[in-house]
């Protein structure tokens, strides 16, 4: 068998899903050499690679076909809201199985193909690994990839059938991330540089790569075509629609009868007609192709001759007849992930309904075009071009070295490790078993270093601290730049004490060191905190118990080491352990490192449980131990003298944070979420905001450090604290269609900052809105609502659970406004019966969030039964719909204000806007 013809076979049976199918066929991949690479050469690590990418989207699309859905849900006319998958906990569990899985097949490739020396092998790699981000809807990592797949593409590379298979591949991806003109500047290349093949060699199977490239370069060019007549600019679509009819007859006419590349270049064919307006030719075309075409076989294929057909039959004013084609277009789009095809059906299918004047139909297609995540940004992709454009320049000046990836991990400044290396490093460690020590050093009053030495004789201080630790420590140990003037320190396999000991010279050290050649006169000292992992600890846990102790080490005086070991048995006293959220599973979706949960807060001291609260009485709602503590800690805000200092989401802000306002009179001490409520309001005449900017309370500072203006990071207090309005609400009920859209265009004109929230509008209102407002318009046809204006990125999670259909609408209503309000939902609905025993069983729903809204009307005791699984607030709805002697809502009110379980507030009967305003805003603090 020639060389890649199995990898290809197991391509085309992963991309039709016959997922068995290419399971069968990948068992035999390991015997058949890399693409491109001479038959009977030894299984090398890029042999391996490819297998292993190869298997990594098998389980990408296994885990689709489980129910993770990749691409939007399928269409439910009837307007029941989508629900959660709650899979029960066998499948779930091997669905997180196979998405560790799958994670590590990915990583293991992409360090194979990291590591050749064959550009263009890597560039055929990535572009694989980007397609296989996009199955897993992680846009940001496929445009990575894509991006240095491309910086990799030499103009000078000989032309190859690898070659044009990855310049295909990489044009694919593009498309799929809504590049056009990039996605048909490759597959032009890819066409061209097959024809050069096709003169050097016209065997067959040169000709084969000639008639498929240039099939995919007509669609490209149809498809694009179809963009510019939807923006109305038909005599701008016509040239690239001759374009794509001249390629596609092309191909037929050099194609023998059996050839299987035929259909796809008829097809094309078909859909250029239709650009071109030739509708009854069109027709004829594509009703033969769909009629051909084998079931089993390229369904991506039949869904764009669907689409194609449906889009003539529309434009001939065939309605029924284009409703039935643009509808299995829009199913085979969405069962096999085709982002692009999907989105296009649904356009076409809500441009129909609204012609037809039927809003409610027109109505959850449009909802659905909307809600899709890449079609949305338009200015999203405008950065991208440029990102892409600046980012390939760069990657290949700087590609010689392999120079990007160890950016990413580097410190510019000291050329340590950065922080990023370091959480992933820490992740690592402690997954594989190993026990690390993990010391926290923090430089002593170095801001009043910087006020002597000027900021570039604190850099030269930092990247001399930066050589005497990396001197001091053995060479299994890591020293990182964390942030600042604060570096973290990984000793594997080290015990506490053992790490004392070394900190304990180094600090000696640097204490002693000759500072003086660098302009500071003073002695240069450091703090150390160092805790040791103990099994089940995570980085979050052990960077926290390490600060911990480095706060005490700066608040007994500074100069000094402070340990702590056995974090784990340390917080059991505390109670905490026993509450902490089960593990999460690896989520395909997630970064596998993840910035921005970095480790907030404190969660132990050296003297054990009971003086934890007294020592770090902040804690931020995304600290995991602020989540474990239990109910019974949470003290609402009672009259206080002194506003608490807020919480923010800016790690070292928020952490420093703590150290600041640790004796704020008033403070809660329980760590509550009382203080969320609370507006930070900056005191008069009281201290200065110190280090990032953060406002104190008029509490005695532990020291007098940094009474110097603010620094160079700090920003002014009311840009740090200030709370981000909420959206504007239009209320749609009572209101005629243009009494809304006039209100919302006032409100966008006043706040073009912040999206107009429009609920309780009737469908007409709804279409006349997006249509209006087009790109900009986020709807919710479940709870009728929708959003004019940009969305925040979300922070924080909200749960909403409803109890029964009847209050589902206002579930709906609650997260679409939590959601518009800036933070990320999960929904479930009917929550009563076997799906309460699930919750109950499995706490992993409620772990990770940090508000949850119940709306129940008949089961309104659900609020409180919620509240005693979490510790995360409730907001209660109560409804009045559904249940007859339900005194409209007041029965479910009184329960829900009579409940039995503490950390339940309530909101108005049915409105759910008020309880997404609420959850928002808890989760976005
Ligand atoms: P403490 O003993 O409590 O740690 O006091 P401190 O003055 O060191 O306070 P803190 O750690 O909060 O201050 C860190 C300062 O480091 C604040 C910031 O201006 C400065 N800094 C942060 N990054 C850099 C950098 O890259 N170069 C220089 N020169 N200074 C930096
Ligand atoms: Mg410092």
């Amino acid at each position: 068998m020639p060389p890649g013809i199995l990898h290809e076979q197991v391509s085309t049976a992963l991309a039709n899903w016959h997922l068995d199918a290419a399971e069968s066929l990948l068992a035999d991949v390991d015997a058949d050499p890399t693409p491109g690479v001479a038959p009977g050469a030894p299984l090398t690590s890029l042999s391996r690679a490819w297998s292993d990418t190869l298997r990594a989207e098998l389980l990408v699309r296994r885990l689709r076909q489980a129910g993770l859905t990749l691409l939007g849900d399928p269409i439910d006319e009837s307007g029941a809201a989508a629900q959660l998958q709650t899979t029960d906990d066998g499948a779930r569990s091997e669905s997180a199985a196979q998405a560790a899985a799958a994670i590590a097949l990915v990583r293991s490739a992409r360090a194979a193909f990291d590591a050749t020396d064959d550009e263009l092998q890597r560039a055929a790699g990535l572009a694989r690994h980007a397609r296989i981000e996009l199955l897993s809807r992680r846009v940001d990592a496929a445009m990575d990839e894509a991006v240095e797949a491309a910086s990799l593409l030499d103009p000078a590379l000989a032309p190859s059938p690898l070659l044009v298979h990855t310049l295909g591949a990489l044009s694919g991806v593009l498309a799929d991330l809504e590049l056009m003109p990039l996605a048909l500047d490759y597959q032009r290349r890819a066409h061209h540089t097959a024809l050069r093949l096709a003169e050097d060699d016209p065997g067959r199977g040169s000709l084969g790569l000639v008639g498929d490239s240039a099939a995919r370069l007509a669609a490209l060019c149809a498809e694009v075509g179809e963009g510019l007549l939807d923006d109305g600019s038909s005599s701008d679509a016509d040239p690239h629609f001759a374009e794509a009819r001249a390629l596609a007859e092309e191909t037929l006419a050099g194609l023998p009868d059996d050839d299987p590349h035929r259909p796809t270049a008829e097809v094309v064919l078909g859909s250029a007609q239709v650009g071109l307006g030739e509708h009854a030719e069109a027709v004829t075309t594509l009703t033969r192709v769909v009629g051909s075409l084998p079931a089993d076989q390229d369904r991506a294929l039949l869904a764009s001759a669907e689409l194609a057909l449906g889009r003539a039959l529309r434009r001939q004013d065939r309605g029924t007849d284009a409703d039935d084609h643009l509808a299995r277009a829009l199913a085979l789009a969405t069962e096999h992930g085709l982002p692009r095809l999907r989105r296009a059906a649904l356009r076409e299918l809500c441009t129909l309904h609204a012609d037809l004047d039927d809003a409610v139909r027109a109505l959850p297609y449009l909802q659905a075009y909307l809600a899709d995540e890449l079609d949305r940004v338009d200015e999203r992709r405008t950065r991208w071009v440029e990102l892409f454009g600046r980012r390939k320049s760069l990657l290949e000046t700087e590609r010689a070295a392999g120079q990007l990836r160890r950016q990413a991990y580097e410190d510019p400044l000291t050329h340590l490790p950065n922080r990023r290396y370091a959480e992933g490093r820490l992740d690592g460690l402690l997954a594989a078993g190993s026990a690390p020590a993990l010391a926290v050093v923090d430089i002593d009053h170095f801001k009043s270093i910087n006020d002597q030495a000027g900021h570039p004789g604190g850099d030269a201080v930092l990247r001399a601290v930066a050589q005497l630790l990396v001197d001091g420590v053995r060479d299994t140990d890591e020293v990182c730049r964390w942030a600042g003037d604060e570096f973290v320190i990984l000793l594997p396999d080290t015990t506490a004490e053992q790490g004392e000991r070394a900190m304990e010279r180094i600090r000696a050290s640097i204490a002693t060191n000759d500072w003086s050649a660098l302009g500071v006169d003073v002695p240069v000292t450091i703090s150390v905190g160092i805790a040791s992992a103990a099994r089940g600890d995570d980085r979050r846990t052990l960077f926290a118990a390490a600060d911990g102790v480095l706060y005490d080490a700066k608040r007994s005086g500074r100069d000094r080491v402070v340990r702590l070991s056995g974090v784990t048995q340390t917080r059991a006293e505390d109670g905490g352990v026993d509450d902490a959220p089960a593990p999460v599973a690896p989520v395909l979706e997630g970064e596998l490192l993840d910035l921005d949960t970095a480790p907030v807060g404190d969660t132990s001291s050296p003297s054990g449980a009971d003086t934890v609260t007294d020592v770090h009485p902040q804690r931020s709602v995304d600290d995991p131990a602020a989540r474990t503590a239990r109910p019974t800690d949470v003290l609402f805000g009672g009259p206080r003298d002194v506003p608490a200092p807020r919480v923010d989401d800016d790690h070292r802000s928020s952490r420093e944070g703590e150290r600041d306002g640790v004796d704020a009179p008033g403070a809660d001490a329980a760590g509550g979420f009382g203080r969320l409520l609370v507006e930070p309001v900056p005191a008069p005449g009281g201290p200065r905001p110190q280090g990032g900017g953060r406002v104190v309370g008029p509490a005695t500072r532990d020291d007098g450090a940094g009474e110097g203006a603010l620094d160079a990071e700090a920003q002014p207090p009311a840009t740090r604290t200030a709370t981000t309005p909420g959206p504007d609400v239009v209320r749609g009920a009572g209101r005629s269609t243009e009494q809304v859209l006039a209100l919302v265009r006032e409100a966008r004109r006043d706040h073009p900052d912040r999206p107009a929230v429009v609920v309780g509008a009737s469908a007409d209102t709804l279409v006349a809105l997006a249509s209006e407002h087009d790109a900009y318009t986020t709807m919710d046809h479940a709870a009728m609502a929708a959003a004019v204006g940009p969305v925040p990125e979300p922070r924080g999670r909200v749960a909403v659970l409803s109890a029964g259909a009847a209050d589902a609408a206002v579930a709906a209503e609650a997260a679409f406004v939590a959601r518009v309000g800036g933070a990320g939902t999960v929904r479930v609905d009917d929550v009563s019966g076997s799906r309460l025993r699930g919750l109950l069983a499995d706490g992993s729903l409620l772990a990770d969030v940090d508000c949850v809204v119940v709306v129940a009307g008949l089961d309104a005791a659900l609020a409180s039964t919620v509240a005693g699984l979490t510790d995360a607030p409730v907001v209660a709805v109560p409804t009045s719909t559904g249940q007859a002697g339900g005194f409209g809502g007041m029965g479910a009110l009184l329960t829900m204000l009579n409940s039995s379980t503490a950390g339940v507030v309530v909101s108005p009967v049915d409105d759910g806007h008020a309880a997404g305003v609420v959850a928002a805003r808890i989760a976005r603090r």
